[in-house]
């Protein structure tokens, strides 16, 4: 079996594509506030990802970077101040926070229309009950990928590998709205091998390198690598072993070039969302 190597670059130049339509149907652009506390070198380079990514398609990124010493105080005041201010459609936190910061607490203090990552208990609820508002990036972009080279999902058997909030659990919601039969697995799963081989579509996110091989696969199977790993040698690594399972998946996503530009393209479409839904709102007042 040929195996089709997911492209998620040029789709996600599709997505924004459309989505500078959208801005420029707009009176005044999007304006996204990405907060930045320390100097974890791979969030400078996700945050320098997102402002490129913005700027191309007119959407105004102001990042906000402070000290690794900040308080919580500190930051729970500058979100406070974002979410009342007009000049703010979308505020994102780049994670990891410092240790001191308690991540949670930070990520709720959001006013859920403008938690343009989906990550409040208020937009994963919203998931949770049928009415998706903002939904969370990664797991969405999964969903455009498997999509891409699958429209119709309905009674399809799902395996997730890992249950995080930021992407297991809310992509567990959004393949059963598709009307898949779904399996969330995680570290504690005994025979992972028994369940991942049944799977029609088989969605990996643990940030253990190599973790899926060729055995764990049913052929046919599309296999979407959501982990992202750097080797020592400095280069990056998916949860699956890509190589083993060319012949035996339908498709595969590459790492990198497969969920990380789609994710940020997600991200891009919610600020839009937020800013159509602020537009709208103040034509109606
Ligand atoms: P977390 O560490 O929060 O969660 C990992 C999950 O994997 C946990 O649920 C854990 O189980 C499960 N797990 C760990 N080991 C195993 C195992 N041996 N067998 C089965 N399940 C296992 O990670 P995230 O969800 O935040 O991220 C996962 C990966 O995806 C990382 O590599 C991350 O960098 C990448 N990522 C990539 C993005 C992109 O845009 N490309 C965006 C977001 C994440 P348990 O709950 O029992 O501990």
């Amino acid at each position: 079996m040929q195996t089709q190597i997911i492209d998620g670059k040029a789709l996600a130049n599709q997505k924004r594509a459309e989505l500078k339509k959208r801005v420029e149907a707009l009176v005044t652009p999007p304006h996204l506030h990405v907060i930045w506390v320390g100097n974890n070198p791979s969030s400078r380079i996700y945050v320098h990802h997102k402002e490129l990514a913005g700027a191309s398609v007119g959407i105004q990124v102001t990042t906000h970077h402070l000290p690794e010493t900040s308080s919580q105080d500190d930051l729970l005041a500058l979100i406070g101040q974002l979410n009342h201010s007009v000049d703010a459609d979308g505020i994102l936190v780049q994670l990891p926070l410092p240790k001191h910061i308690d991540e949670s607490d930070v990520l709720e203090a959001i006013l859920p229309s403008k938690d343009v990552d989906g990550l409040t208990s208020f937009n994963l609820g919203c998931l949770l009950s049928g009415r998706p508002q903002m939904i969370p990036c990664t797991p969405q972009a999964c969903i455009e990928l498997i999509e891409s080279v699958e429209p119709d999902l309905a009674g399809k058997l799902a395996v997730i590998v890992g249950r995080s909030r930021l992407v297991g659990k809310p992509l567990f919601q959004l393949l059963l709205a598709k009307h898949c039969t779904v399996i969330q697995t995680h570290s504690k799963t005994h025979n992972l091998t028994d369940l991942t081989q049944k799977a029609d579509i088989l969605v990996v996110a643990t940030g253990h390198p190599g973790l899926i091989g060729g055995a764990d696969i049913k052929p046919g199977a599309i296999v979407i690598d959501v982990g992202i790993s750097k080797m020592p040698d400095g280069h990056l690594s998916g949860d699956v072993k890509t190589e083993d399972v060319l012949g035996i998946a339908s498709a595969i996503t590459p790492v990198p070039g497969g969920v990380g530009p789609m994710t940020v393209a997600m991200l891009l479409e919610n600020v839009v969302l937020a800013a159509e839904h602020r537009q709208n709102s103040s034509e109606e007042d």
